[in-house]
């Protein structure tokens, strides 16, 4: 099912939120759902808050070369254990912040641990877009959104954009 997603400015998105101590069959269906709105959106990462559900989880698939096999990543409380010192740029968007990108420097390298969709503990080094992608996602889940990393002027530009197209889209639906 696919679930709508909130979009900034939203105070589901400025919350921390709460680890996740029993995987019941409404928590894997939750993820299926995650998974299944992030590819529909379409989008490479996905955390829980931004379908208001305020439970530590995240999905992402950042495989874009055409014909190679997707990889659908489950991840509950997620936890970086280590991250580089080399960082990385890349200009990163949102799907709560739709059609806005920024540049944002984050270490190109992190080791995460997680809880997967089968209830196994697993541990990866993620880097490239990956790295990117689940240190965005984490951020998600903490309360916080790439335009906290920009600088206020540019921030309050793309906070204002975002208003007035929840406004549009409040007009479309009445
Ligand atoms: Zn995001």
């Amino acid at each position: 099912m696919i679930r709508p997603i909130l979009i900034h400015p939203d105070p589901r998105l400025k919350r921390i939120c709460t680890p996740v101590d029993d995987l019941s069959d409404g928590l894997r269906a939750l993820a299926d759902d995650m998974l299944q709105t992030m590819y529909d959106a379409p989008g490479i990462g996905l955390a829980a808050p931004q379908v208001g559900v305020m439970d530590r989880l995240i999905v992402m698939d950042c495989v874009k070369e055409e014909g190679e096999a997707p990889r659908p990543l489950v991840m509950f409380n997620p936890e970086i254990l280590a991250a580089s010192d080399e960082t990385n740029v890349y200009e990163e968007g949102c799907l709560s912040i739709p059609e806005q990108y920024a540049e944002v420097t984050r270490p190109s390298a992190v080791d995460v641990r997680w809880i997967d969709r089968d209830g196994n503990e697993r541990q990866e080094t993620f880097d490239g877009l990956w790295a990117t992608c689940v240190q965005h996602e984490i951020d998600h889940l903490n309360g916080k959104l790439f335009i906290d990393y920009l600088g206020p002027m540019k921030r309050q530009m793309i906070t204002r954009r975002m208003q007035k197209l929840k406004r549009e889209q409040a007009k479309a639906r009445a």
